[in-house]
């Protein structure tokens, strides 16, 4: 922590804390490669060209960033061309702003719903990767929403907001776990996972839930603190017997897949009679120049046994989109708030605090964290005389490999 609010004041140091920052699109990631930090370009706002030094227009609001989302879905607008955009994404231009999920603090309004001190979220789209920004309240498409815990607004990037929602319908809704089912999931201990994990076990009572996740210490925190039955790291040489292990032989019931590719294919080949497979996401192929809807297609699973296995078997693998649900995400939001209230869930958070917002994201791509990757822009923000760190949340200083090599992070919940 104390690491990372030293690099915070090296750049409050760097650009005058008056002005604004953001952080623009230097140039396309590429179709193919792996994203590269050096797209990214932070830099700071001239004030006399900066809205938010200039009087507030009708229905608008001006914002302090607290905290920005990195998700993979962005990996995709970061070309023009890539061939998973389409339906709901855009790709994103040059030499402007990112944008995404985030969070930011009213300081001037001329919306009624969101006055001064109000927190104001954005939970998908929309919102600037900038330290000020200046929003369209009025603008349906943001989908703004005043924070559900003032002391606590990151949950409504995480928990209570898209991937909350993801897992929640995902894992009840689209995989159905029973009492009797071995569940297993990918990306286990990223934002999404780490959350349908719990709900399996907490919720659903599955008897057999099993993480799949990059590293020895994920899984260790896996079963430690999140209450999976077994984890398994894929980068083991004994992965596929290591699985086989963990489902005690017995099977699989319910995979939410999140990041496709050998991962899957190791996992399909352990299917049972009817079992349910929705496809949450794709992550390992999200820097290749394939279709979406090719990866999620019959084809899109390699091996000819295990295509006639997922037919034998009647399994029924099938896309999940988390906006098909939007009719009933307050209803999940607010299950899941009680879940986080009585402390059954735990929410898991990787904090990058400062402005590297660019670098956030490709750690995100590569591992870096647990739980949801957020980058905090205002760590010591104080909001009406109270730290919005709730009391109790607790804080753990883990050593993960970054794009800079070794630097610690937080971990909290
Ligand atoms: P996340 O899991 O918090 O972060 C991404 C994680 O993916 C990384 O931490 C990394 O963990 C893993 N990963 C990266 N490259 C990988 C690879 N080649 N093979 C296996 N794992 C890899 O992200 P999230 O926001 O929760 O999203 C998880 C998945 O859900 C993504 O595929 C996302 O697109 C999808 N999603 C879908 C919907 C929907 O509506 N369908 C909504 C939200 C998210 P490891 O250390 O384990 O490698």
């Amino acid at each position: 922590m104390i690491q990372q609010l030293k690099q915070f004041h090296r750049y409050q140091r760097k650009f005058s804390s008056q002005s604004t920052l953001e952080v623009v699109l230097k140039s396309y990631a590429g179709v193919g490669n792996k994203v590269d930090p050096t797209i990214f370009e932070t830099r700071s706002v001239p004030q006399d060209e900066d809205s938010f030094f200039q009087p507030i227009e009708k229905g608008h609001i001006k914002l302090k960033t607290i905290a920005l989302s990195v998700d993979p879905f962005m990996r995709c607008m970061l070309d023009p061309d890539h061939p998973q955009l389409g339906e709901y994404l855009e790709p994103l231009k040059l030499n402007e702003p990112l944008h995404g999920g985030g969070i930011g603090h009213v300081i001037e309004s001329d919306h009624k719903d969101f006055p001064v001190n109000s927190i104001v979220v954005a939970p998908f789209l929309g919102y600037p990767w900038q330290t000020n920004c200046v929003l369209n309240a009025a603008d349906s498409q943001l989908n703004l929403r005043l924070a559900t815990l003032k002391h606590r607004p990151t949950l409504d990037l995480g928990t209570l907001g898209l991937p909350g929602a993801t897992s929640w319908f995902c894992m009840l809704k689209a995989g159905k776990p029973k009492p009797n089912d071995t569940v297993v999931i990918s990306g286990a201990a990223g934002a999404c996972g780490s959350l349908a994990g719990q709900l399996a076990k907490k919720v659903a009572g599955s008897k057999n839930v099993v993480g799949i996740c990059g590293t020895d210490e994920k899984c260790q925190l896996l079963t430690t603190y999140l209450g999976f039955d077994h984890a398994v790291n894929y980068n083991s040489r004994t992965f596929h017997e290591d699985l086989i292990n963990a489902t005690k032989n017995q099977g699989i019931d319910v995979y939410m897949d999140n990041v496709g590719g050998d991962v899957s294919e190791s996992v399909l080949t352990m299917v049972n009679e009817n079992a349910r497979v929705p496809i949450c996401g794709q992550i390992s192929e999200y820097d290749n120049d394939i279709k979406y809807s090719d990866l999620i297609s019959e084809m899109g699973v390699q091996s000819a046994s295990t295509r006639k296995l997922l037919k034998d078997k009647n399994v029924n693998r099938f896309r999940f989109l988390v906006l098909d649900y939007a009719h009933d995400f307050e209803k999940a939001a607010q299950e899941l708030a009680a879940l986080v209230i009585h402390n059954i869930i735990l929410v898991p958070e990787t904090v990058d605090i400062g402005f590297d917002v660019g670098n956030a994201f490709c750690d995100m791509m590569t591992g870096a964290n647990v739980g949801k990757a957020l980058v905090l822009v205002h760590p010591d923000y104080n909001i009406g005389g109270s730290h919005w760190v709730a009391e109790g949340t607790k804080e753990m200083i883990i050593k993960v490999k970054d794009s800079n090599n070794n630097v610690s992070r937080v971990w909290r919940w």
